[in-house]
Parts: structure tokens; sequence; C-alpha cells
């Protein structure tokens, strides 16, 4: 890939997006279900550019959603409503009456209290609305605690005891229909043996539902399949697709899968230029163009990005941190890595940034977010455009 022609072309910072590869990503995952009816419900908010959504669409994937915002960027991308989700832990009355309006396939319900708010809502709007309960099983994903989800101690899903009895209420109720089950223990999962274990519990309760006549549809095993930044060892998606499986014996139900990393962290790239090199002391910075604004991950949980120079000096390496021109001491992209001397201009290509880069943006110290470009056959195109000043300001002029 020619990065510096990319840059010069669009300037930095930038994000690439490579969509061959979330294409070839897409049917690895698709293909390890081979054999029973699935869904992968890619999870828009891993990169929910509406070029990217469109990309997934065109390949027949589903979306799940975690804010009504994302479910109409699904339906404007070209997703079915019928391939729908909608997760989370925090829906408002707004977002679940449109989301029934919708019809989408079902809501991803996270708490007996959220139960209540849908059925009353579903019952003013005469509908019935169509509910999987996420189930918290209590595992340990053994991944970074910021992105583990599946433990009593996270705020996501409910108890087996808990999800029982709102199984019952739901099948006693006109105006909620109960086609689903749903977990998902974290994020950046690299070890088979919690997703086993998790799958099992829920599968366990899948059939102690059956045994009160309650049947399901679907089985939503969430997402969460990592991938590698640096040199992890990964669970490959035909093993990943096996271990579930082999909780499901004699059961007969369409898998949901709701992967977002794994379609999209290795098919994008972070573009960002130096712009001086400088010492304190002993400690020697790389001050680059692009910030925790653009790319949060490192700054919120000391994520690794692995990084890629583009420079005339390959010269000797020493360590040092590259930093962005964000005023806080936490704004960096990498640390203590090691470079050769870099010159102004030089390029830094930060890879797998293609998950949860610029979607956790923001504007801080009111800089304007990056464009971001597609990689299709060989050729490159905008897909969203460099945020401009009056972009910026464009909702306060008004007041002044
Ligand atoms: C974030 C999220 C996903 C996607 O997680 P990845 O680690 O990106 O695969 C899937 N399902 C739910 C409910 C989520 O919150």
């Amino acid at each position: 890939m020619d990065f510096k022609a990319l840059a010069n072309k669009y300037n930095t910072p930038l994000y690439l997006y490579d969509l061959d590869h979330m294409s070839a990503q897409y049917e690895k995952l698709k293909s390890a279900f081979k054999g029973r009816p699935s869904i992968l419900a890619y999870a828009v908010k891993a990169n929910s550019n509406l070029s990217v959504i469109k990309h997934f669409a065109d390949l027949g994937s589903g979306a799940d959603c975690v804010s009504i915002g994302e479910i109409r960027r699904a339906i404007l991308a070209g997703i079915p409503p019928y391939k729908i989700l909608f997760s989370g832990v925090g829906k408002n009355d707004d977002e679940i009456r449109e989301a029934i309006e919708t019809d989408i396939l079902y809501i991803n319900v996270e708490s007996e209290a959220e139960l209540s708010r849908i059925e009353n809502i579903a019952k003013e709007l005469k509908k019935r609305c169509r509910i999987s309960i996420r189930v918290n099983p209590n595992i340990d994903p053994k991944t970074h605690p910021y992105i583990s989800t599946g433990l009593h101690a996270n705020k996501f899903g409910v108890e087996i005891s808990t999800a029982k009895r709102m199984y019952i209420k739901s099948k006693n109720s006109d105006n909620l229909d109960p086609v689903g089950i749903h977990f998902h223990i974290g994020s950046q999962l690299t070890e088979l043996k919690p997703i086993y274990e998790a799958s099992e519990i829920v599968a366990d309760m899948l059939r102690s539902l059956q045994a009160i006549d309650i049947e399901l549809k679907f089985f939503d095993i969430g997402g969460g399949l990592g991938i590698k930044y640096d040199n992890e060892t990964t669970i490959e998606p035909y093993d990943y697709a096996q271990v579930i499986l082999s909780t499901l014996k004699g059961l007969d139900l369409t898998i949901i899968c709701e992967p977002g990393r794994f379609l999209t962290a290795n098919a994008g790239y972070f573009l960002t230029k130096v712009l001086y090199e400088k010492q304190n002391g002993d400690k020697r910075f790389v001050v680059v163009d692009g910030a925790m604004n653009d790319l949060l991950r490192p700054s919120l949980y000391n994520a690794f990005h692995k990084l890629e120079v583009v420079s005339e000096n390959d010269g000797k390496k020493s360590k040092a941190d590259v930093v962005g021109p964000v005023c806080e001491s936490g704004d960096f992209i990498s640390k203590d890595c090691f470079l050769p001397i870099l010159e102004h201009n030089d390029l830094i290509v930060v890879h797998s940034a293609g998950a949860y880069g610029f979607g956790m943006g923001s504007n801080y110290n009111t800089r304007a977010r990056s464009a971001e470009v597609a990689l299709k056959n060989g050729e490159d195109r905008l897909i969203r455009k460099r945020e401009t000043f009056d972009d910026l300001i464009a909702l306060e002029r008004e007041f002044l």
C-alpha cells in the first residue's frame, strides 16, 4: 500500500480502510458456521462510517446497534430491518419506540425494568415486540477489565434466575414475543475456554426454558472475537464456531454473531505525520499531528498499536514516546517504542486502527476530525470529508 502517496493526496491525520480485507474477514467467520443457519450482525460501533456499513450490507450482513442513531445508519446503508438487533444497557423511550416501529429483528433486553418499559411502549403502539434477553453468565473472559462485560461486577445483562422470570413474563404478555437469548462476555477474546463455558451455561438455560414451553429461535453469541495487535495468539473462527456449536447439540437454532473488531480492526490504518522531535532530559518524544481525539485507544486502555515508519532515515533506533498535540499528558499513540530519528513530515502508520478508532474520536481541543478513505480493488475513495472549523462551530454560531 502506498501510504505516502495517500497521505499526500488526502493529508493527515487520516483513516484508511481496506474493504477487501473486511470482506475476507467476513467470509472467514461466516463460513465457520456453515451447515447452521446464521446471521453475522456487524457491531456497528466498531466502525460506523456509512460506506463501511454498506460494504457489509452488500455482503449480506446484519447489524448489531447500540443506539437509535446506529439503527438509522444501518438502515441508511441498506441493512434490512429484519437483520438489525438493538443492544445496550440504557435505551430511552424514544429509541425503544422507533425500534419497535422500524420492526427490527429483536431488542436485546438488559434488565427487568427495561423489559417493563418495552412492554408498555409496545402496548401504547398496539404492537408486539420481539425480544431476546442478555444473560450475564458470570464468566471472566480474561481480557482487559475495561472490555470485559460478562461478570456480575459489570453492568451488562441479567443473572440466569432473573432471565428466567423475564422469559415467563414475556411469554405471558400480549405485547412481547421472546425469540432469542443473548450473551456477550467481552471484547478482544483470545481464549476459547471462557467462550465455551459461557455458551454452555446459556445453552443449559435454553433447555430449561424449552422444558417450560418457551421455544426460542435465536442463539445470540455476541461478538468479541480477538485480533492480533501484536503477537497475541488468537482464536481461529472455525474453532470458535465449533466450540459454540458443541454446546448446542440437539438444539435447532439460528446463530446470531455480533463481530465488530474482528471484521474491521486490521483492515484499518491511521496515518499521522511527524511535526517535531523533542528531548526532555533523558526522554525522547516524537510529536505527531494525530492525537487522542483521533485515536483514543492508547489513552483509554493503554492499548498497543503497531507502528510503521515511512522515512528516509532508517538509521539507529532509540526509545521514544509518540505523542499528539492535545493538552493532556495522557495524549499518546505509543510509549517506549524504538524509532529512528525522524524529520518533519515523515509518516507514521498506526496499524489495527479500523475498529474503535475514528468512532471514539472527538473534537477535544477544537480539533477537526480526520478524513476517512476506503480502498477497494486497488482504488481509493474518500468516504468522509475532513471536518472544517465551520463544521465544528455550526451548532453554536446562531447563539452568539
Ligand atoms: C461491542 C459489542 C460487540 C462487538 O464487540 P467486538 O469486540 O468489537 O467484536 C458485540 N455485541 C455487543 C453487545 C457489544 O456491546
